[in-house]
């Protein structure tokens, strides 16, 4: 399965694929980094691909990154992801990074691009437990008070926050007359005072978290851009969010699909192996088409999005986190279908698979919110 790249980035995803084998390559080898992580997060992979220089990949030179663009960030994601290494903090990372490359201050780009490129993580917050796919409507509030933030309220699904020196919180400033008014993006250190996390046991594991802020107080300096300016912000960001999920899952989806392969050449019934028997490689041919397709129009999205600085792409950014979700959730059932009673085995790895397949179309926006935006793009 290939896409188009420079020869730079055939040698970064060559040498994140040869990182990969060496780290996580043997069953044994991802079984002792997922119980040495600290929930899906090990700190000591994360030192590496940061002191190897690609957790700065598509940061600015200025602030100790690659320089690098969207299709570069899909290369280190999806790299990592095919590899299954336990590194929680990248995808939220880099969200984050994006943000702060768009409307950050010098000297705060300096601190989060800086601390990023280092090896420190950084979660965002949004979603609450009556605001998800509605995400507007959220209700956490920051009271100014004189040179601070006074924030109260809950978030919850916070990726990574456990691991995370920030979050960067979506929070309620002033009520306006609709709900897209009056939000602001406030980072709050997570040794802050008022601040309390607490993680959300998922079939995933417990990457994700509740955060609950009780009077948690944050200089003013913590607010990132305009006040009351958030929802025009995250909207600003939504292509970059989806196309990091988009190319988790295709590093999922094609993961699988290499796994599954290599099973049904092997897996020998009725005197031939089962992938001679046309149920399953008429299967293993779709996947692979399928798979193609998607990868190819994920990066040709991260190309245009180089090309064209500040343009959102929506519409495809949604087609691409849709397709490439639903597709690395299809590939991983089917995978566990065509592995028999072997797929559902904890020990032959697919099952978890799986597992970290079937939340892919439900964060960043549900696919069937994808939907709504795709058809609303073509005026529906
Ligand atoms: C593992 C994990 C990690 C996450 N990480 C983060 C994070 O780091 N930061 C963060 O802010 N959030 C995060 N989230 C939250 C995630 O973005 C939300 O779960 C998601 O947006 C859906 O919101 P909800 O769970 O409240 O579902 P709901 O919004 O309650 O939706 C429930 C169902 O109704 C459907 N639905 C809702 N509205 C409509 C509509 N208008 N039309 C059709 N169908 C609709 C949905 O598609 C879904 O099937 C994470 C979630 C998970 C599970």
């Amino acid at each position: 399965v290939t896409v188009e790249l420079s020869a730079e980035r055939h040698a970064l995803a060559a040498a994140i694929g040869e990182f990969g084998r060496r780290a996580a390559g043997s069953r044994e080898q991802h079984e002792r980094l997922n119980a040495e992580a600290e929930h899906g997060h090990h700190r000591g992979i994360y030192a590496k691909l940061a002191a190897l220089g690609w957790l700065g990949v598509c940061i600015p030179e200025a602030y100790g990154g690659g320089g690098g663009g969207a299709v570069d960030m899909c290369v280190l994601i999806e790299g990592v992801h095919y590899w299954r290494l336990p590194v929680a903090g990248t995808g939220v990372s880099l969200i984050v990074a994006g943000a702060y490359e768009r409307f950050g201050t010098d000297e705060q780009k300096r601190q989060i691009l800086g601390g990023i490129t280092a090896g420190r993580v950084e979660a965002i917050s949004m979603s609450e437990p009556e605001a998800g796919s509605d995400v507007a409507s959220l209700a956490t509030k920051a009271v100014r008070d004189g040179s601070h933030y006074v924030l109260d309220g809950q978030k919850t699904w916070c990726s990574a926050a456990h691991v995370a020196d920030h979050i960067l919180v979506v929070a309620r400033t002033a009520t306006g007359s609709s709900k897209h008014q009056g939000l602001s993006m406030i980072s709050v250190a997570t040794d802050s005072d008022g601040l309390q996390i607490r993680g959300i046991d998922t079939m995933g594991g417990r990457e994700v978290n509740d955060v609950y802020f009780d009077g948690c107080r944050v200089p003013a300096s913590a607010l990132l851009g305009s006040e009351n300016n958030g929802w025009r912000q995250l909207m600003a960001g939504l292509n970059h969010e989806r196309l990091i999920i988009a190319a988790q899952a295709v590093g999922q989806a094609r993961r699988a699909f290499d796994d599954v392969l290599a099973y049904v050449k092997e897996r020998r019934q009725f005197g031939a192996p089962i992938g001679s028997f046309q149920a399953i490689s008429h299967q293993i041919a779709q996947l692979a088409t399928e798979i193609e397709l998607c990868r190819g129009f994920v990066y040709r999205l991260a190309a245009a999005v180089d090309a064209t600085p500040g343009t959102t792409f929506p519409r495809e950014a949604s087609m691409a986190k849709l397709t490439a979700t639903e597709l690395a959730k299809k590939t991983t059932l089917a995978a566990m279908q065509m592995m028999g009673g072997y797929g559902y085995a904890v020990e032959y790895g697919m099952e978890e698979q799986v597992r970290r397949a079937l939340v892919l179309p439900i964060v960043g926006g549900t696919s069937e919110i994808q939907r709504s935006i795709i058809a609303a793009s073509y005026g529906l």
